[in-house]
């Protein structure tokens, strides 16, 4: 991993606090990141597609998976589990490539171990209040749902210290641009410069780590 030119990013932040949205906003423009497609077992809600927003598993297909030691990290959360399957970071990590993880905190924590270069990012919502707000607008979960991630919340926000970045999305696109920014100042460090410009560190006798 020493060699490895591009970055790991991951984006941990309660049910509700809009990493989905950010991270979309942020692939919209920027085609070079390779998304993590999570499994799950917990159900699509209405508009989720199938090997697109997750890969929905049975229980029993999810076991199968991290039995046979097909996921780098796995958590339960909210009574489902998730898990980022190893494949598909591995090629882009072989290829160079800049890969985004978006996780819970425990699955963090063990990523952590494995990448400790990994770039972590926490996004808190402006208030308990507001999160709630937003999940009952987002109307895609039940209230039950609702109330159990709100409560969740906190514990999950206790985390963020863990985390080297803190985003507070309370402007949309401020909360955007700051994203953005970490990408870029990521894609500045040694590793990736000395690959993308190697004709001129060579010029400069200047030798990739
Ligand atoms: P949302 O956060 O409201 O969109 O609800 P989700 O059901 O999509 O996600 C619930 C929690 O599971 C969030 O904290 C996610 O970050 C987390 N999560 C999603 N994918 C993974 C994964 O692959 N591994 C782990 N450990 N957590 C995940
Ligand atoms: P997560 O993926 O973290 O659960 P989402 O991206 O689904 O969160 O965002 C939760 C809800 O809040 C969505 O309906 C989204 O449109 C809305 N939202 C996200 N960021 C903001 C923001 N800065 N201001 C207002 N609403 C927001
Ligand atoms: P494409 O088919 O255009 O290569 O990929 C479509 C989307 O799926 C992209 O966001 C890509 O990053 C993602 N993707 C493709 N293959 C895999 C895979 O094996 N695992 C995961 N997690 N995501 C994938």
């Amino acid at each position: 991993m020493k060699n490895f030119p591009g970055n790991v990013f991951m984006v941990v932040a309660p049910s509700g606090a809009g990493k989905s949205s950010l991270i979309s906003a942020l692939l919209k423009e920027d085609s070079n990141i390779g998304l993590s497609i999570s499994c799950t077992t917990r159900a699509p809600r209405p508009g989720e597609q199938d090997n697109v927003h997750y890969k929905f598993l049975s229980v029993e297909e999810f076991e199968t998976l991290r039995d046979n030691n097909e996921l780098l990290e796995w958590a339960k959360v909210h009574d489902n589990y998730y898990g980022t399957p190893k494949a598909y970071v591995q090629e882009r990590i072989d290829k160079g490539q800049d890969i985004l993880l978006e996780i819970d905190w425990q699955g963090a924590a063990q990523v952590r171990e494995q990448f400790p270069q990994v770039i972590d990012i926490f996004i808190l919502p402006p208030s308990i209040e507001i999160l709630n707000e937003r999940l009952n607008k987002r109307g895609q979960d039940s209230q039950a749902v609702i109330e159990r991630r709100v409560l969740a919340a906190s514990k999950e926000i206790a985390q963020a210290d863990k985390c080297e970045y803190v985003i507070i999305n309370d402007d949309f696109s401020v909360a955007l641009q700051q994203l953005q920014q970490i990408v870029t100042v990521a894609r500045l460090r040694f590793a990736s410069q000395a690959k993308k410009h190697s004709e001129l560190f060579q010029s400069y006798g200047i030798l990739a780590q």
